[in-house]
């Protein structure tokens, strides 16, 4: 048989996907004699902004074989426990979404369904003091899980903050001890191959053409390969997510970093900031129907809690997907594939999405459809659930003031306004198998943004009142007693000591 291995693979950019792939596919394709060149370009930079992450980075991280204390002081990274949402919901409010899952049922009755008869009875707290990943952040505290029974401390799930420009660099290093070669230089032009339309080699502005069996497109918003020579297309969603403008800036620290993300609602989008080791990551993210550019950019001057440390950048972007993420023998990864803007910091991880479905799907050279056909439905459905529960942040608030009008007249795509009627007529919560955010995400948003359900599920009758209350009371204690054995956050980065059981 005719040996049809993938021998060479070129990853175009040195952003964030570009490392990450190059990373990966260094480790997971060693042995295989895939020669692995990335090129990058002097002249552009990366875009250097996506510093907040969800919990499968750690998986990613560890799949590396990284040793975490390491990368954390390298990249000057700092732990996230979830998202805290300042003026979101209305003027004055505020409520956290953590990671980690659900806390745990009676039976087969799910903590949400039981708790939510007590509250509805005036008989349980607000859903934050259940939580040992809330408690935690809002008192500044962190600790890795232990693997001990019976402990809130072994549910904790966490994240990471990052200097991402300290994270690629990083990447590199693991990559380029691998063996992957790395070249800078500015692709001038692409070429196409006649007949069946595959990229067959890129041009660098050196004169030096590169050639190779796979391509990534890691060339960010453009598109290089996958728009730029294929013309694949992208769908817009700004009829579901009306941002389409950022402005960002670091600024110093003003106290010791907290182990969550804070957003901000502001008159025309939200504000986001990011505590690292050494500073703080801004942002605003706004319509440009409902506001100027150098308005957006007083509004961030004015609310940073540091000074800041550059002079503010401001980004474009247009919410959607690629229409298909893989096309011929080009992947898209990172903002070539598609942007969705940051608010549950996803991009990364869609990244990682990305190239453990190309590694699940690694194709030789015959490209077959059914492969490339199933990583694009893969990944379609994947991007489209992350825009459904950002829809959902949007469309359900009480905030005053025309952009938060007008979100809320947005039409709800049917799976999200389907969550949301299940969830308001008995508090259960549908979770499709492509959704990113478990159960616990969706109920600690709804709940946070005021989604009441009128009735609780009737299964519980099946439990004794006095039983829950017990349950929900030993729960209530135990986590704050854990989270009193907690480092501070500043005092787990310094000095990464294991948390002692209560
Ligand atoms: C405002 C904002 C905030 C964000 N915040 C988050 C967040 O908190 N969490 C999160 O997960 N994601 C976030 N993201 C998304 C995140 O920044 C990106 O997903 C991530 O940085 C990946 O970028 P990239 O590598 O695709 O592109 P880029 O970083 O833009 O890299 C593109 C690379 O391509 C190279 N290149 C371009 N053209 C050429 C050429 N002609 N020849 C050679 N090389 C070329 C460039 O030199 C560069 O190396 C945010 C995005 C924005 C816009």
């Amino acid at each position: 048989m005719n040996d049809r291995r993938i021998r060479s693979l070129a990853i175009i950019g040195g952003g964030t996907a570009g490392w990450m792939a190059a990373a990966a596919l260094s480790k997971s394709l060693q042995g295989m004699g895939v020669q692995i060149r990335l090129i990058e370009s002097a002249q552009i930079e990366p875009i250097g902004v996506g510093e907040a992450t969800i919990p499968p980075i750690m998986d990613f991280i560890r799949q590396l074989g990284i040793d975490e204390g390491e990368l954390v002081r390298e990249i000057k990274a700092t732990y996230k426990l979830g998202i805290g949402y300042r003026e979101w919901t209305r003027a004055g409010h505020f409520y956290f979404h953590p990671f980690g899952p659900a806390s745990p049922g009676i039976g087969n009755i799910p903590f949400q369904a039981y708790w939510l008869k007590m509250f509805l009875e005036g008989k349980a707290e607000r859903l934050e003091e259940y939580s040992i990943q809330t408690i935690a952040a809002l008192r500044g505290r962190f600790a890795r899980p232990v693997h001990a029974p019976n402990t809130p401390l072994n549910k904790i799930s966490y994240a990471l903050h990052f200097d991402a420009g300290r994270f690629a660099h990083y990447l590199r290093g693991y990559a380029q001890a691998r063996g992957v070669q790395r070249t800078e230089g500015h692709v001038r032009h692409v070429s196409v191959r006649g007949g069946d339309g595959f990229i067959e080699s890129v041009g660098l502005e050196t004169g030096e053409s590169v050639s190779a069996d796979l391509f990534l497109d890691c060339s960010g918003l453009q598109g290089l390969l996958i728009e730029g020579a294929l013309r694949t297309g992208y769908e817009d969603w700004s009829r579901w997510l009306p941002c389409d403008r950022a402005v960002v800036v670091h600024s110093e620290r003003a106290a010791p970093p907290n182990p969550y993300t804070l957003v901000t609602a502001r008159d025309a989008g939200w504000q986001w900031q990011i505590p690292l080791q050494h500073r703080d990551g801004n942002g605003y993210i706004y319509s440009s129907e409902f506001s100027g550019d150098d308005a957006a950019r007083a509004l961030l001057l004015r609310n940073l809690s540091g000074g800041a440390l550059s002079e503010p950048v401001a980004l474009r972007f247009r919410p959607g997907r690629r229409r298909a993420a893989w096309n011929r023998n080009v992947v898209a990864l990172g903002m070539a594939a598609g942007f969705l803007e940051p608010l549950e910091a996803t991009s990364i991880h869609l990244i990682q999405r990305g190239i453990a479905m190309l590694l699940k799907f690694f194709p030789d050279r015959d490209f077959a459809a059914a492969d490339i056909d199933r990583y694009n439905r893969t990944l379609e459905s994947e991007f489209a659930r992350v825009r459904d529960f950002l829809l959902m942040h949007y469309s359900q608030t009480e905030r005053a003031g025309p952009f938060w009008q007008y979100c809320r007249e947005i039409p709800l795509i049917d799976s999200v306004r389907e969550k949301i009627d299940l969830f308001r007529s008995h508090g259960r919560i549908l979770r499709e198998e492509s959704d990113l955010f478990p159960v616990a995400s969706w109920l600690a948003v709804m709940v946070g943004q005021n989604i009441i359900p009128r009735r609780y599920d009737p299964l519980v009758d099946g439990l004794d009142s006095q039983r829950i209350q017990t349950r929900l009371e030993e729960l209530r204690s135990a986590v704050r007693a854990c989270v009193e054995t907690m480092p501070s956050h500043w005092d787990f980065i310094q000095n990464d000591r294991v948390c002692p059981l209560p």
